[in-house]
């Protein structure tokens, strides 16, 4: 006889969609026999649609300068202990030729929300960046933009969009952020996104200060309305000059199982093993593919300002330069018998 647990998992495979209390019972309750049990289905989920194939998308991390005080956040504007930073046109332009070179064929541009960075000097860098190499997409992560920044970047070229959306509940995203961050703008960029045509990722981290099993099945409710193109979702990490310095960290378990339950609701998604999955458990990024993820991103920021873009603390590959970050994951994967893929890798 099949525990409740895993029967709730099969009806997740074959319903696509759980209730509110269905996913907070599997959250409460689940051991690591139901989190093996869901790995192993998302695991030949991800083996029939993508084979064994991983995709690489190089990250540029091209300024810390952040006008948010995201309270989790090691570059939140009041960190002042943070050393600011801001890559030049050129500079960002030279990773990408890198990326290239290694094999990498998207680019993601991620950065604090830095009004330096104005929408038409974004349009510019993608533009640049797709006329140097028409065969790449380009993903944004800038953070939130109005309507017609968005449409003026999808215009320029970018092709996907990461927003994660933090917590798919108002009050639990205000314990999050300051007052001057609003859950519905939040909520209005992720629909202006898929409605311009981004490929868009929404996701949020496991293990937030006061999250909750209820609060983490609300985000499954959410991800399964809104059938984003990709979820980012890693644990929750301290980072020592923020407000949650002392909060626990995130279950490195829990987002194993996150990531396998989002692979059996949304077969397509596209779905990192996270920076913050590899840094907190030495082969976290092999165990998250194991689990379901079917994508790397590795860094392509130059190794002299990797230091800085510290999100949290421990962050890992902050010593290494784009070609070891590359290869070193070629050689993960190969481990598990997977292979890393030199293309686009669009939503299929
Ligand atoms: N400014 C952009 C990019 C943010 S950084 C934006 O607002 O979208 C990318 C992601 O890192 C965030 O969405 C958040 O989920 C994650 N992150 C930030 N601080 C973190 C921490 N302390 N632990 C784990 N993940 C964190």
């Amino acid at each position: 006889m099949q525990s409740d647990l895993k029967q709730l998992i099969d009806k997740l495979n074959t319903h696509k969609k759980l209730s509110l209390e269905e996913w907070t019972a599997l959250f409460d309750n689940y051991t690591d026999e139901e989190r093996e049990y869901a790995a192993s289905i998302a695991r030949e989920i991800s083996k029939s649609v993508f084979s064994n194939k991983i995709y690489i998308r190089g990250i540029v991390e091209f300024s810390n300068i952040c006008k948010n005080d995201c309270l989790y956040c090691g570059i939140r504007r009041s960190n002042t202990n943070a050393q600011r930073y801001r890559l030049t046109d050129d500079e960002i332009l030279l990773c990408c030729d890198e990326g290239y070179e290694y094999g990498f064929r998207t680019f993601v541009l991620q950065s604090g929300e830095d009004s330096f960075f104005t929408t038409s000097k974004m349009a510019e860098i993608v533009r640049k960046i797709k006329s140097s190499h028409p065969d790449c997409a380009v993903t944004l992560s800038l953070g939130e933009k109005e309507y017609d920044e968005l449409k003026e970047l999808k215009e320029a070229g970018a092709d996907r969009y990461l927003l994660r959306h933090e917590t798919a509940d108002k009050e639990h995203y205000e314990k999050l952020h300051p007052e001057q961050m609003s859950f519905e703008h939040r909520m209005k960029c992720l629909s202006d996104l898929l409605s311009l045509g981004f490929q868009t990722g929404a996701g949020m981290m496991i293990g937030s200060p006061y999250q909750t099993s209820r609060l983490l099945a609300k985000d499954m409710m959410f991800l399964c309305d809104l059938k984003p193109h990709m979820i980012g979702t890693g644990p929750f990490l301290p980072h020592k000059d923020t407000p949650f310095r002392d909060m626990e960290k995130g279950s490195y378990k829990l987002t194993l199982f996150v990531l396998s339950l989002c692979r059996i609701m949304l077969p397509r998604v596209l779905l990192p093993a996270t920076t913050a999955l590899g840094t907190i458990a030495p082969d976290g990024r092999e165990q998250g593919v194991l689990a379901g993820a079917n994508v790397i991103m590795p860094n392509l920021s130059p190794t002299a300002v990797r230091k800085k873009y510290m999100l949290y603390d421990g962050k890992i590959c902050t010593e290494d330069s784009s070609q070891e970050c590359r290869f070193c994951i070629q050689g993960r994967m190969k481990k598990i018998g997977y292979e890393v893929e030199i293309t686009r890798g669009d939503y299929k």
